[in-house]
């Protein structure tokens, strides 16, 4: 299968609820183009000089979304555009967001990213931090508007291991949700393990390779 047929491979598999970001970090900007014309409107990268490259060089209707790990320093340069910011994971960096995004006279929308691994390596906040970090941002910050949690799995081949993590994410996201209203998203599923997270409650799934084949680093 070529990129389109993969995009319409995805469209078809996904339930109606589930967003499919294409993850094209590495990818050259013709492979996004393809995908593109097969209708994908949703990238994810997780370089913010690579997204901004790519975002000058292709078509305005392109939602952006930021998949890494963001240092504070690099906030400015995506704040004019970037969509959704998924690995929020500390108050410094929704301050800068902020900040950022009133200079823009935007509202920038937020992920807070959750450490559900196994793995000590993994990003994230811890599950009991979750609550006060919600309620704090709610109040203190205009400019951004945290619209859900993101989580990445423990690398495994053991698929109870990783089924139990994202069910334990979607818990507290549905926990979470009876108090904080405006969550709605649940970013969890990637190209090895995305079948899986959808059956535990996913609504948005990033896929890079399964779309693009390897990466070129
Ligand atoms: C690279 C990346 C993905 C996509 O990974 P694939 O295995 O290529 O689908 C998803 N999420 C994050 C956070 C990533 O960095």
């Amino acid at each position: 299968m070529n990129i389109e047929e993969k995009i319409s491979f995805f469209k078809q598999q996904l339930p109606e609820k589930t967003t499919l970001v294409a993850v094209s970090k590495t990818q050259p900007v013709a492979s996004i183009l393809s995908a593109y014309h097969a209708g994908q409107r949703v990238f994810g990268e997780n370089k913010v000089q690579e997204m901004t490259a790519k975002w000058e060089q292709l078509p305005k209707d392109i939602q952006w979304h930021m998949i890494g790990h963001v240092q504070t320093n690099k906030v400015k340069y995506m704040a004019p555009f970037v969509s959704l910011i998924h690995g929020v994971d500390s108050i410094k960096l929704l301050k800068e967001i902020d900040k950022q995004a009133q200079k823009q006279r935007r509202i920038i929308d937020c992920l807070l990213q959750v450490h559900i691994a196994s793995e000590a390596t993994k990003f994230g906040l811890m599950p009991d931090a979750l609550g006060s970090l919600l309620s704090e941002a709610t109040d203190a910050f205009k400019n951004l508007s945290i619209k859900g949690l993101m989580g990445m799995a423990t690398f495994t081949e053991d698929k109870t291991q990783i089924r139990n993590e994202f069910s334990l994410l979607n818990t507290l996201f549905q926990k979470l949700k009876m108090e904080f209203s405006q969550l709605e998203i649940l970013s969890m599923g990637m190209s090895s393990d995305y079948l899986i997270a959808i059956e535990e409650g996913s609504t948005m799934v990033r896929i890079g390779s399964s779309i693009f084949g390897p990466r070129n680093y």
